[in-house]
């Protein structure tokens, strides 16, 4: 109820949730609390959890966003939604999110912009802005975003909160609407660690419906989170330090939370990571190949939006994807039919697979020796809304801390580093060796 009125007085104007299961959510309540009384009730008893509208719930909504998908009602529960409902968490509603988890700053979105509650002329970033904003601004305790290349990192940055992305494969994708098949995870937003961990170790493990999900054992990461080595070897990124484009005050913040690292007795080393300059074409020459593959199922007839006007099939598919999808959609589905394309498939789509594994060998060596490495999560705090909508190079730059554990598959999650002069938070992100979330979360409580 507490969260339900929040959502009522809030909503409106941060527009944070496309949809709002308050009697279900009531009802759900209820039960859980009988279960409660009765000792039987699951390890979320009572968590109120929003979800991203990208993530599938059966006999709900789904609309990634988008205006294809109108009027689809999901068939389906997504794997990492039944696993958290199977332990007593409360869904209150689906949340709003850049159109199929395209974008930075949730002006790509069907359903309007969101607005971050720090300060409501800035963006929540995205893709997955109303899901930060939702636990930012006390309408949920925690939400389930995606994450492709940092949407769910980008905005808890932006909002002042933890945001998880797993290692690739950690957690099922089944029911997530495919944007990047092989880069996207789904992942926590919340207020801590703990209940990050907590999500994680609910949700992640194999799935029969999911055959990239890995078989390495799922640890009880909440259990783990005193467990910190003593005299741990940390990597910095040179770059996320010294390159100009960054705010100075993230820049002084990250090197505080360094100094007070060594005092700590860790080792703290720079790392240059020379294929960065590389990660942004990389990571949008592979993912809009990826999604211009998998939203060639949006054809006017499966699901949602069927254009009216069709005189043929061939201009029924034409029609209602010109009319379904927004901008920033076509953009990708053009450049990522264009990678794909006979004539240039070799010099962009393979190449860009190759950078991809010489990535994925260099952050290996960097992991040989190092065991975390730290960089800011974004190289500026919130931005005003429309400030890059005019400009897709400087919107994609936004990504440039992000991208890489994405690209290279490794977890990676980001948590609040102070304010700016502004108020306006800022995040650290650490990147950890795959699958080992349990000294990566440990870590993080430790900093928080
Ligand atoms: N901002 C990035 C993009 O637009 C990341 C999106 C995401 O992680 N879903 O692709």
């Amino acid at each position: 109820a507490y969260y339900l009125k929040n959502i009522e007085e809030k909503n409106a104007a941060l527009n944070a949730f496309v949809a709002v299961y308050g009697e279900e959510a009531l009802q759900r309540a209820e039960e859980i609390d009988r279960r409660i009384a009765a000792g039987t009730a699951g390890r979320l008893a009572g968590m109120v959890v929003g979800i991203k509208d990208v993530l599938c719930y059966k006999d709900h909504c789904l609309q990634a966003g988008s205006k294809i998908l109108d009027g689809f009602v999901s068939q389906f529960t997504a794997t990492a939604v039944q696993r958290i409902l199977d332990e007593d968490a409360i869904i209150i509603g689906r949340q709003n999110c850049d159109e199929f988890a395209m974008g930075s700053s949730n002006e790509n979105s069907a359903f309007g912009v969101v607005r971050n509650a720090a300060d409501t002329t800035r963006v929540p970033g995205g893709s997955s802005g109303g899901s930060a904003v939702a636990v930012q601004a006390d309408m949920c305790l925690a939400s389930l975003g995606s994450d492709t290349g940092g949407s769910v990192r980008q905005p808890a940055a932006f909002c002042g909160l933890i945001g998880l992305k797993p290692t690739y494969g950690r957690i099922s994708r089944w029911g997530l609407v495919a944007y990047g098949s092989s880069f996207d995870c789904i992942g926590p937003i919340t207020k801590s660690v703990e209940d990050a961990a907590l999500l994680l170790e609910i949700m992640a493990g194999p799935d029969e419906f999911d055959s990239t999900v890995s078989t390495q054992p799922v640890r009880a990461y909440s259990q783990l989170l005193d467990t910190v080595k003593p005299s741990l070897r940390i990597g910095y990124l040179r770059e996320g330090l010294e390159s100009e484009g960054l705010q100075p005050e993230i820049r002084q913040a990250m090197q505080a939370k360094l100094e007070a690292l060594r005092e700590l007795g860790h080792t703290v080393e720079p790392v240059d990571f020379d294929l960065l300059a590389y990660i942004l074409p990389t990571y949008y020459i592979l993912t809009t190949a990826e999604s211009s593959s998998n939203l060639s199922r949006f054809d006017g007839v499966r699901y949602g939006h069927r254009s009216v006007k069709a005189e043929d099939l061939t201009a029924l598919y034409k029609r209602s994807r010109s009319e379904g999808f927004g901008k920033e959609v076509k953009r990708r589905i053009m450049l990522g039919t264009f990678v794909l394309s006979a004539s240039y498939y070799d010099a962009y789509y393979t190449k860009a697979q190759k950078v991809r594994r010489l990535m994925k060998e260099q952050t290996d060596r960097v992991f040989e020796k190092y065991d975390f490495l730290l960089m800011p999560t974004t190289p500026t705090t919130a931005f005003p809304i429309g400030d890059k909508t005019e400009d897709p190079l400087q919107m994609y730059l936004a990504d440039i801390f992000t991208v890489q554990a994405n690209v290279v598959g490794n977890p990676a999650i980001s948590i609040p580093n102070g304010v700016d002069a502004q108020g306006l938070p800022m995040g650290l992100q650490i990147m950890g060796k795959p699958f080992e979330e349990a000294q990566l979360l440990a870590f993080s409580k430790q900093l928080t």
